[in-house]
This record gives structure tokens, sequence and C-alpha cells, in this order.
């Protein structure tokens, strides 16, 4: 029976009965009519179950991952498919180390402590035969021990946190991300999954003196350079439909940095169509990078280089200081992280209403236990103060986890409008460091892909297209959020 007719109906009864129906019509007629996005979006919030909200939010349009580190950020099933199958790898074979033992061999104390830590065999071979015998090769583990490993690169398991991760699983990556064959195909792999996620940008941070050929032996800079520039100008890459910009990473608190963050100046500015900013990085307890310490040397390249943009870690850290306000003296377009910049008022005042971003990472933050209870993260306050932010994954792989779960934890736990969840995406590719043009290009794709989610998705036959969506769920993911979908991030290899 339609509406009309029901009334109709209804009306025929006792006046009385009439006019509480009137009524009843008179309040909800209007709420009939005006299911917009913004409405809907408010009641699957109210309505969906997690599984539902998680599809949501999976077939979501997203923006720019603008804080994503090379190794870091990809699935770690990848990394282990990559070390133990010599089809993936082209042959080569690596050691791991399987027992820590006090040794006075020479050489063992250039070795970092750490279990399940991969070298070359080329590398391998180098070490004494009592450090030797604590390794053995990666095709030779049991399967509990490859279980163990994988676990070992991420933070899985109670009492994990930033000591275990600034201290055993980056040394745990090993050299494949610094290879020269295997890394852009890792980052190909990488730019699948996240544009199945409808990530349009990655900004990923790297080191390009950094790179090895497999036998160890340093590639130049613009070789590396060259090389990504092919392989993402593939049909596979660009199929992705993942734009790809590389960020200089500088490890804040080595000896060198300055000679770094020179060479980074030099190199970024002969290279802007691929390479388009200087970062910092680095645990900010480790006093001897703080950003007060760059000041003369960004002011020396900022008179030598027409503009480079810099997006720095600051903030990232349990006490108040006045981290944040020095990276902004060093010119900072955009601060990494911000954890504690409701703890510097007068720095938190300068960022309202202006143009410069903070980079938010949610699930990075709860895991390191930067911020262990939602309700102190300074996300929500920036968001609706004026401060501009965007959503991103920092090191998704070490958390097991995707960008959904990243717009997941913010729909959840800071009940996010529709208009306010589309303005993260839209500020991640505002405050990218693209070209106008390229920016111009993703910001339009971007506008059109919001108003056919709209279209698909905001109605209220909302349950229905979401049963459609099948995610890509992540391990992370599916016990933060209690998700029944299978995971199957680590099996899209
Ligand atoms: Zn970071």
């Amino acid at each position: 029976m339609s509406f009309l007719a029901c009334l109709l109906r209804v009306t025929a009864l006792a006046p009385r009965v009439r006019h509480l129906s009137l009524l009843v019509f008179a309040l909800s007629a209007p709420a009939l009519h005006a299911a917009t996005p913004a409405t809907v979006f408010d009641d699957i919030k109210a309505r969906a179950t997690p599984d539902e909200l998680y599809r949501l939010l999976f077939a979501l349009p997203k923006g720019g991952d603008l804080h994503h580190h090379g190794g870091g950020a990809v699935p770690m099933e990848f990394v282990v498919d990559y070390y133990t199958n010599p089809a993936r790898n082209r042959g080569q074979k690596y050691y791991i180390r399987t027992s820590v033992v006090p040794t006075a061999d020479a050489g063992a104390a250039a070795l970092p402590d750490v279990l399940y830590h991969v070298v070359r065999e080329g590398a391998w071979k180098t070490f004494s035969p009592s450090i030797r015998a604590q390794w053995k090769p990666v095709t030779d583990l049991t399967s509990a021990e490859k279980a163990a490993w994988i676990s070992s690169l991420k933070l899985d398991q109670p009492g994990e946190a930033r000591d275990e991760f600034f201290e055993k699983t980056w040394w745990r990556l090993g050299p494949i991300f610094g290879d020269i064959e295997l890394a852009p195909e890792l980052l190909v792999e990488n730019m699948k999954t996240f544009g199945r996620e409808g990530v349009r940008y990655l900004e990923m941070q790297t080191i390009p003196a950094g790179y090895t050929d497999r036998d160890g032996r340093p590639i130049p800079a613009d070789e590396v350079y060259r090389i990504f520039r092919e392989r993402l100008a593939q049909p596979d890459a660009l199929a992705t439909g993942v734009t790809v910009r590389f960020q200089i990473v500088i490890i804040r608190f080595l000896p060198r940095a300055e000679e770094a963050i020179r060479g980074a100046f030099a190199f970024i500015d002969a290279h802007r169509d691929l390479f388009v900013g200087v970062n910092m990085a680095g645990r900010e307890d480790n006093g001897k990078g703080q950003a007060a310490r760059f000041t003369s040397v960004f002011r020396e390249m900022q008179a030598k280089y027409p503009r480079i943009p810099l997006a720095i870690h600051a903030g990232e850290s349990d006490e108040a200081n006045a981290n944040i306000r020095d990276t902004l003296l060093l010119g900072a377009d955009r601060i990494g992280h911000g954890v504690n910049i409701l703890k510097d008022p007068a720095t938190y005042l300068l960022l309202r209403n202006n143009r410069y971003l903070v980079e938010i990472n949610l699930v990075s933050n709860r895991l390191l236990e930067y911020v262990t209870d939602p309700a102190q993260h300074p996300f929500p306050v920036l968001l609706r103060t004026g401060v501009p932010v965007c959503l991103n994954t920092d090191d998704r792989g070490m958390w097991d986890s995707n960008f959904t779960d990243e717009y997941f934890t913010a729909v959840k736990n800071y009940n996010l409008s529709w208009a306010e969840t589309i303005s993260l995406a839209r500020a991640s590719l505002v405050h990218s460091f693209l070209d106008e043009a390229t920016k111009a290009r993703l910001l339009a794709d971007y506008d059109k892909a919001v108003a056919a989610y709209e279209a698909r998705f905001l109605t209220p036959e909302w349950r229905t297209a979401a049963a459609a969506v099948t995610p890509v769920v992540s391990n992370y993911g599916k016990k933060a959020f209690n998700l029944t979908a299978p995971v199957n991030l680590g099996d899209l290899r």
C-alpha cells in the first residue's frame, strides 16, 4: 500500500485519530523528502553494523596518503613473500637471525641484537663462523618460525609499542626496500592495494641515495630516479589509479643529518617532477634530533633554491615541548603527527585558520601509545577549530592495517559528519606537494568520485548498496572493530 493510500484510510477514522495522523504526517513528511547525503550518512552511523560501516568506508573515495613511509607501508606478508619466493626476488638468497648469542667476535658489535633480522647472503658470508651460526636461510624456517617472523614485523602482540617499533621492527625489514630491483615492484604492488581502497595519491618518504644493487653496491641517485620513473609509467602502475610522488626523508638524530639535508635539496631541485619535498623523521625523544638544531641549514637551503616544500614530523611525543613551533620556524608546510599540539597553546592558535596542515595518524598514535585514549587525540579539536587535517597510514604494514581503518576510527570515535568526512581527503590533495596542474586534476577527479559515491551509497537504500561491496579487511580492523568479513589484505599478493 502506498503512503498516500494508507493516509487516506487513516483519515477515514475518528477525527481525533485523524488529527493525530495528520500531525505525524506533517512531522515526518519533511524528513521523508530531506534524505540528503548528510542525513543518510547520519543514519548509517546510527544503524549500520560494523561490517556495513566498514564496507561503506572501504568504498569511500579517498584522497592522498601524505604521511607514508616506503618500507613500513607494505603489508608484511608481501615482504616475507619477496624474501622467500625466488620468482619474486629474482633468485636472491637471504639469511635470517634465529638466535641472539653474545659473542666477542669482531663484527658482532655492528649488528643489532634483533631476532629475525634479515641480510643478503653476501653480507652473511662476511660474518665470522660463530655469528653466522645464529642465522639460517629464510627458506629453511619451520612454519612456526615463519609465522613468528611475520608477527615480528608487526606490532601485533601485547606490550609491543614504540621501543619494538623504533629499535627492532625497522631492522627486520632487511635490504629489500633498498634493493633497486625489488623496491619499485613492491611499490607498485602496494599501489594496487591502496587503489582498491579508493586512495588516489601517495607521497612516499624515501632516501634516493640509499638504494643498492643485489650485491650491495650503491646505485647513483639519478639512476634510482630514472628506474622509479620508468616503473611508475608502466601500464600496471598506471592502472592502479594512484599517482605517486616522493619526499626525501632525513633521519634527524644522525650526526650527518645537515649534510643529508643539503643533498636532499640539491637532488629535489634537479628532479622536481617526481621528488616534491623534504621530511625529517626519527623518534623525538632522542634529543639529538630536535628541530632547533636544523634552523641554520634550512635557512641556508632556502637562500639557495627556489621553494621546496617541507613536511616534518613534530609533536609525536608524550610531553609538552616546542618542537612543532621550532619546526614551523624551519619553514615547514605540514606537520607530521602533531599529537602534543594542544599542550602548546600559542602554536595551536597560530595553526588555526592558517595554511599549515597536520598529518593525522590515528592507528599509529594508538599502537605506539602516544594516544591511549581516543578522547585525548587532538584530531577532532583541530578538525573543528579550523586547522587543516587529513588522515594517513604512516607505517600501515607494521600496524597490519589499511586506510579504511583510519576512516573507521575517525568516524566511530569522533562522530564525523559527511561534510567533515569528505573534507579530510580534499585537504590531503589541496595540501599535497603536487604541481598545480596535477593537483587540480586529482581534485576534480575526487569531486567526481564523491558525487558518484553519494548517488550510489548515500541513499535510503544504503544497506543494499553496502552489501554489494567486498572490502579488503586488515587484521587490525578485524580485531579492533569486530569485523566478520574475511581477513585478506595479506593474501592479495
Ligand atoms: Zn612517520
